[in-house]
């Protein structure tokens, strides 16, 4: 990590002190005026990566002609400040000049990246024609010479990570992008650097935004699953607003942004409303699917037990990661790949299809059946061989970029209990259930002890498992690829001197209390 924070105005100078750095690259990209929604941002991106790059600039290119480029509040020195505070390494503020060359003013003297149409035909894009072609060229150009493992990019602008996402894709851009989402003020209004912009009656009145979308949410959960009802509903309460005047209320997938008719699974109910003269944005994703539960925690607190337990409890799968991992490093011995070759097990990831589908028993846990393309794998994928390369396999953070995805697959539909170190915080950040599974390290050293005597194994001293334990907690809580770290809204269990059978009962209360009873409000 750096110690001081470099400020860096060129491009030049930035490729120079990038050459210079070791380790992961996270980047934030922002306009600067920075608020405690950047700030989430930064302090994520902290967590994920040894280096943090904040860009600072307010791009020509994504403003139109009657738009407020030239309004639009800049304010570096104290966002340096506040990037100084959160950790930051380097702060990107380069001129319009020196990021565009000479034709920054001519946008159409520049090569530009053009979304295509069914990404902005809808919500701003209508609205605000090239906007999004100046979204996807800056984001381009900063991805491509800062090359970060992970870049961060808010929800509360839905349509612009939607189309991030696609256009990382697209251009095979190097690193995850990384959804996060919308800080609000206490009253609900999403953070926005232009909310400066309203006087204090429209202060007031700005906050029905959310509240409009806040009353569609609830409806959703009641039920209601049209567009034009949810949209209404919105519309309804923006009217009561006089300074407001409604732009769109629109009801679309949040990964296509192809508009619905009704929510089957996903939507993304977006606003966007002139209060006064000022332009605000804000949306909800309603999630119509079953729910999905994260288990974390350090290794020995009994996750995976309970985890398989909890999922065969509530008829949801339990999604076993750890099969998915054995299934592709059967599949790499498989091809008679070795496991140690990075590139060429890269190359078997898009081949290699994994599929979990759960067994129900009578008596006792479900099991998952695990098929790899048209293989079933379940009894191979336990094999000693596998056992001795899963997890130099697993320790290569193209697989577990690619593995994370397929994850996030089966959460879309919803329905599963996962258990790892990175679930709740990366791989479902919007389960509606997160258990932080936690054990002394005393007593998880006393459960290993035990499982090796009723193993028959030779059983190491108290101390000695004790240290062991928690070197390995320091290794997991600090590796560069999903690290250990309880997630902000995770509920933390600790289980010394429970029983499985009453961390179960724990577990099904709090699925109770957090899940079912608010779907019932
Ligand atoms: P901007 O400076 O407005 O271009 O925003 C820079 C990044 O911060 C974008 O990825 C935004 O989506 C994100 N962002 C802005 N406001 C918020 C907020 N209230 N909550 C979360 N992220 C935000």
């Amino acid at each position: 990590m750096g110690t001081v924070l470099r400020l860096l105005k060129t491009v030049e100078g930035l490729r120079y002190w990038l050459g210079n750095q070791s380790g992961s690259v996270g980047l934030v990209p922002t306009m600067g005026a920075l608020h405690q929604g950047h700030l989430s941002l930064i302090r994520r991106a902290r967590c994920d990566n040894d280096i943090v790059v904040v860009s600072i600039f307010v791009n020509p290119l994504q403003f139109g002609p009657n738009e407020d480029l030239a309004a639009y509040p800049r304010t570096l020195d104290s966002d340096a400040k506040l990037c100084e505070a959160a950790g930051v390494d380097c702060i990107f503020a380069p001129s319009a000049l020196d990021f565009y060359g000479p034709n920054f003013n001519d946008a159409s003297a520049l090569v530009k990246v053009i979304p295509p149409p069914a990404l902005v035909q809808q919500l701003c894009g209508k609205f605000r024609p090239g906007h999004f072609d100046g979204v996807a060229t800056v984001v381009t150009k900063l991805i491509s010479l800062v090359c970060p493992q992970r870049s961060y990019f808010g929800q509360k602008d839905g349509q612009q990570l939607a189309i991030i996402r696609q256009l990382v894709r697209d251009l095979n851009l190097p690193g995850a992008v990384i959804g996060c989402p919308i800080v609000r003020e206490t009253d609900g209004l999403a953070l926005s650097s232009r909310n400066q912009y309203l006087d204090g009656q429209e202060r007031q009145q700005a906050v029905i935004l959310y509240r409009g979308l806040r009353r569609a949410e609830q409806e959703f959960k009641a039920g209601m699953r049209s567009q034009h009802s949810l949209v209404r509903i919105d519309l309804d309460y923006l009217e009561t607003a006089p300074a407001v005047a409604p732009q769109y209320v629109e009801l679309v997938n949040p990964y296509t942004l192809a508009p619905l008719e009704k929510v089957e699974t996903v939507g993304m109910l977006a606003v966007a409303a002139f209060v006064g003269t000022t332009r605000l944005i804000d949306n909800v994703v309603l999630r119509a699917r079953r729910p999905i539960i994260a288990i974390d925690g350090p290794a020995g607190a009994g996750k995976s037990t309970v985890a398989r337990q909890l999922a065969h409890r509530l008829g949801l799968l339990y999604l076993d990661t750890g099969a998915m991992y054995r299934a592709f490093t059967w599949y790499v011995l498989s091809q008679g790949c070795d496991p140690e070759d990075e590139v060429s097990v890269a190359d078997l990831l898009p081949k290699c299809d994994i599929k979990l589908v759960a067994t129900p028993s009578d008596n006792g846990p479900q099991h998952s059946d695990v098929w790899v393309n048209a293989t079933l794998v379940t009894q191979a994928i336990r094999t000693s061989e596998v056992t001795a390369n899963v997890s130099t396999i697993a320790a290569q953070s193209s697989v577990r970029e690619a593995l994370v995805k397929q994850q996030m697959q089966y959460g879309l539909a919803g329905g599963v209990v996962a258990d790892g170190r990175d679930i709740g915080t990366h791989v479902f950040p919007d389960a509606e259930l997160k258990i932080f599974l936690n054990a002394s390290v005393e007593e998880r050293a006393r459960r290993r002890q035990r499982d090796l005597a009723s193993r028959s194994q030779s059983v190491p001293e108290l101390t000695e498992l004790t240290k062991a334990i928690s070197e390995r907690d320091y290794k997991d809580s600090t590796r560069k690829i999903s690290p250990l770290r309880q997630a902000d809204d995770a509920i933390e269990v600790v289980t010394d001197s429970l029983t499985i059978e009453s961390v179960l009962a724990k577990l099904l209360a709090l699925y109770e209390e957090n899940v079912v009873s608010d779907e019932k409000s």
